[in-house]
């Protein structure tokens, strides 16, 4: 058959026999930030898994490929829908949209996510809107009303909220975004207390270093071009994570939903710093 992968190109793990063959088999799913690295890996993944999917992103031509390839890896359905996360009024008009005619969402993933490096004093607090507005908002936005839906419906469902390791593991190269991840981590938590008792999962996902779009632009790194392929180098020297697929992160978010876990760090260096923030000398 043929293969696909987030960055098309390279071999995509099947899940179509692997463990959680047809697991999601007529569940709806809805992906933000779908046109892109995570995911669309996720999308994917859950694709192969037998769900219909719904495909968003403010880029209206990569969702419409996600969903395109989505059908292709076995979803029974799947949409685009181009929406940006921190529109308030358009993500209430997806929610309808997507009850009205798709149903009710099962499994919600909360991924968009931009960055903006820069020391705290060089981070103008128009980037701080901009990183807040995308990664906190946008996830604020998805979990008030797709949640409620999932709620007033009363069959249980599952959210993923796409933080990051930078949620625990202080940076002076990325405050607004490190900020941003540790609010959507205390987030999901609370709304996980929240929702125990309907049956409904909320897990946190906490990938350290992937390969993805977000990493190679510069408004992540911050430097130019070939600083940055200089401090990829040193990463994988340093952490052996040389091309950490999105599509193991996708794979962590299938796993998460299946054992409703709180908390799932990803990536050898995301574990260990996750395990070195529960640390506390003394206690
Ligand atoms: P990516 O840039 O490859 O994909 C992000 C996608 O989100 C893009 O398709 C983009 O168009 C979309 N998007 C951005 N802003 C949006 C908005 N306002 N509305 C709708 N869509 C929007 O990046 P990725 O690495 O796949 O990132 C996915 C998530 O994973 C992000 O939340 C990111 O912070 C998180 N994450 C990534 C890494 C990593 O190393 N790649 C590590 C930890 C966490």
């Amino acid at each position: 058959g043929e293969f696909v992968t987030a960055n098309e190109g390279g071999r995509l793990p099947t899940t179509a026999t692997g463990p959680y063959a047809q697991r999601f088999g007529g569940q709806l799913v809805l992906v933000t930030g779908a046109g892109s690295g995570i995911g669309r890996a996720t999308a994917f993944a859950f694709a192969e898994s037998g769900a219909r999917v719904v495909a968003v992103d403010r880029d209206a031509e990569s969702a419409a490929r996600t969903a395109e390839l989505a059908r292709l890896v076995g979803a029974p359905e799947a949409w685009a829908e181009p929406v940006d996360v921190t529109d308030e009024a358009a993500m209430e008009k997806l929610a309808e949209k997507v009850a009205a005619e798709y149903g009710v969402v099962d499994v919600l993933v909360n991924n968009a996510g931009i960055g903006i490096s820069g020391s705290f004093f060089d981070t103008t607090p128009e980037d701080w809107k901009k990183v807040l507005d995308v990664n906190l908002w946008g996830v604020i936005h998805g979990c008030r009303l797709f949640g409620k839906q999932m709620a007033e419906r009363g069959q249980g469902g599952h959210i993923v909220n796409i933080a990051s390791a930078a949620a625990y593991q202080p940076s002076k190269a990325l405050p607004a975004y490190s900020t941003s991840k540790a609010a959507v981590l205390m987030l999901s938590e609370c709304l996980r207390a929240e929702l125990a008792g309907q049956g409904i999962g909320v897990s946190a996902i906490c990938p350290g270093f992937v390969n993805t779009n977000i990493t190679t632009t510069a408004r992540f790194t911050g430097v130019d071009a070939e600083e940055q392929a200089r401090r990829q180098k040193r990463t994988a020297r340093l952490y052996g994570l040389r091309n950490y697929p999105p599509e193991k992160v996708a794979s962590a978010i299938l796993r998460a939903v299946v054992r409703n876990e709180a908390v799932a760090p990803v990536t050898p260096e995301a574990r260990g710093a996750h395990l070195m923030s529960r640390f506390v000398p003394g206690a």
